[in-house]
């Protein structure tokens, strides 16, 4: 397959056509942002540690019987995708408190939560992502019931698979954001990317902040975790 022009340039990948309208290439850069664009940075080899993670969970993943965008990966720091349309949510599921939900309620980082805590995000910079509810995405016609209730149960699913697949490489998958996107034909899968910005995943053993909350709270060796959790994914 062919790469022809770039369509978008976001935070952390830029997305080029091909020449089959059907797939996208991603290119996975290493920039990192926080807080919404206020901090930024780079990490070495982060776009390599991301891409190579994200296939490897879409490929289980996708043999857990959830669709993705995934195709085949070209090199360290692109992939080819299926082209969608992308949702415009994040869709965050919470295993233990952290982050903005510890904040906004009041609750330590690291309580447990009694059952795995589905939440979306309105993808939106200008309005820095609000959180919204199931009547919001259905009322501004972001998505149909019948899509939010595909979405709800494919990341239920997502979440078990990565549960386990992160706990036998002891790292505890406190919380993370997927994005869904819509194939030319209305099907919903799984795209965007799964890594250590864009989950919580703590050392099973000492609790170790091992994901991107290393770079937004200044924890240091933010480089040296991303090339960890990329091994134990790799299962090396
Ligand atoms: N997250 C993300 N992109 C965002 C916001 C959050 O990937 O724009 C991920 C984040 O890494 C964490 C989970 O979603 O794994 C929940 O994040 P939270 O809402 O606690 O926000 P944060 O504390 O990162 O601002």
């Amino acid at each position: 397959m062919e790469q022809r022009e770039q369509r978008y340039e976001g935070k952390a990948k830029k997305v080029y056509a091909t020449d089959d309208p059907a797939y996208y290439i991603v290119s996975y850069k290493d920039d990192a942002t926080a807080f919404n664009g206020e901090k930024k940075g780079t990490i070495a080899s982060k776009g390599i540690v991301n891409n190579i993670m994200s296939n490897i969970i879409f490929a289980l993943i996708a043999e857990e019987g959830v669709p993705t965008h995934f195709v085949k990966q070209l090199s360290d720091r692109d992939t080819l995708v299926k082209a969608v349309t992308i949702l415009p949510l994040e869709v965050i599921i919470r295993n233990v408190a952290a982050g903005s939900f510890s904040k906004r309620y009041g609750v330590d980082e690291g309580t447990p939560l009694l059952f795995p805590t589905l939440e979306f995000s309105y993808k939106n910079d200008e309005l820095g992502d609000p959180l919204i509810n199931d009547d919001h995405i259905m009322a501004l016609g972001l998505a149909t019931k019948e899509e939010l209730n595909q979405v709800r149960s494919y990341t239920h699913k997502v979440n078990e698979v990565m549960k386990a697949f992160f706990l036998d490489k002891g790292l505890k998958l406190i919380d993370f954001k997927i994005e869904f996107g819509k194939l030319a034909d209305g099907t919903i899968i799984l795209a965007d990317e799964v890594s250590p910005d864009t989950c919580r995943l703590w050392d099973v053993n000492t609790n170790e902040k091992m994901d991107k909350d290393r770079f937004r709270r200044d924890l240091g060796k933010v480089e040296e975790t991303y090339q960890e959790v990329l091994k134990r994914v790799k299962g090396e």
